[in-house]
């Protein structure tokens, strides 16, 4: 069966935005908003699954709106909203909740990184975290989903949940005359130079909104000296650059810089080494610096500006939840019928 095709992604206003969401993730929704439909989302309903400040959230969720606008997200033309303005992603959570198992979320990674030892006292939210990202995708039986390849292993478990909800309730998905599946299966597209962007500490780690030292990431609304610190202070190996990928095997400091300058120029790290291949860090590090500032100086600087106007931002969500919901209650009143609640 073929389904309108359709991009979701979403972003969690869970702190500082980092060259890793933007290179893993928010640079693939400018480009596919010529190609699809697209939806994105602030994930704030995903963000509370660890302890958010009440005050801060709303700012935290307003910054990543600003975020996709400065970096070129048309919200006229596709829509951007928040999760917790459209009820029917909770909704169909629940639903997913009870189709998912628990011996599926229990291999989840990113819980287990989450959670750390105190497993015990991680919330709820965050474990069964898999099921509402699921739903997010599917209330708009969405086909494409742009994400780092951290999200990976979340983005089978929701292709693995629509299946299963097809499969279980075929019956009555043909009975209600939706063919032969009701949700599609979406596919995750993770491509590119920078799919895992690394720590600027450690070539090992993720780079992450959450890791405590702040030289660990190049954030969005970081200014040019800010960024130039952070990149000369970058952790390297005594080597000089290798002229071939093969090289950067063992070596994921360099790797790491050299798919950021890749992803940051829109070429690959093999025609980054033809340039490089034999240069010293200092002097790489240096055009590093240049090319950063030149891309990221006037997202900075655009989403600064937008953030002076918090009402404007929130008509943007509002506008865009408006016609999310549209979508999202259309799903909801299928899988109401679907799956045999009655409804008004
Ligand atoms: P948190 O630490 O709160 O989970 P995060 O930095 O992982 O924050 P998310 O909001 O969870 O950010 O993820 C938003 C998008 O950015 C997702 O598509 C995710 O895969 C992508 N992403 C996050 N970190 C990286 C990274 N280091 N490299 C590439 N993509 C990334
Ligand atoms: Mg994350």
């Amino acid at each position: 069966m073929a389904f309108k095709e359709r991009v979701f992604s979403g972003v969690q206003p869970t702190g500082n935005l980092h060259l890793g969401n933007y290179l893993g993730a928010i640079v693939k929704f400018v480009a596919l908003q010529e190609k699809y439909d697209c939806i994105y989302c602030v994930v704030d309903m995903h963000a509370i699954t660890v302890w958010q400040d009440p005050i801060e959230l709303p700012q935290a969720t307003r910054e990543v709106t600003a975020a996709f606008i400065a970096c070129g997200i048309d919200a006229k033309r596709h829509i951007v909203f928040n999760q917790s303005q459209v009820a029917e992603h909770a909704e169909l959570a629940w639903v997913f909740n009870c189709v998912a198992r628990v011996g599926w979320l229990n291999r989840m990674t990113q819980f287990k990184e989450k959670a750390g030892k105190d497993r015990e006292n991680a919330s709820i939210g965050l474990y069964s975290y898999p099921t509402l990202m699921a739903a997010d995708i599917l209330v708009y039986r969405a086909t494409h989903v742009p994400v780092g390849e951290d999200q990976k292993q979340h983005l089978e478990l929701s292709r693995d949940i629509a299946q299963k909800f097809n499969n279980d309730y075929a019956k009555s998905i043909l009975a209600h005359d939706y063919g032969e599946a009701f949700f599609p299966l979406p596919e995750p597209l993770i491509q590119g130079e920078a799919t895992r962007v690394m720590s600027l500490r450690d070539g090992t780690k993720k780079m992450s909104k959450s890791d405590a030292s702040d030289y660990s990431r190049i954030n969005l609304t970081d200014d040019a000296d800010a960024i130039a610190q952070k990149i000369r202070k970058a952790k390297t190996d005594p080597q000089p650059l290798p002229s071939e990928e093969k090289g950067l095997e063992t070596r994921p400091e360099a790797d790491n810089l050299v798919g950021i300058y890749a992803a940051l120029a829109g070429t690959t790290r093999a025609d980054v080494l033809k340039d490089f291949g034999g240069a010293q860090f200092s002097a790489f590090k240096a055009a590093l610096v240049d090319l950063a500032v030149s891309k990221l100086g006037p997202i900075g600087g655009e989403m600064k500006r937008l953030m002076r106007d918090p009402g404007y931002i929130d008509s943007v969500l509002a506008e865009g939840a408006g016609r999310a919901q549209i979508i999202a209650a259309d799903t909801m009143k299928a899988v109401k019928d679907i799956v045999g609640f009655v409804r008004r």
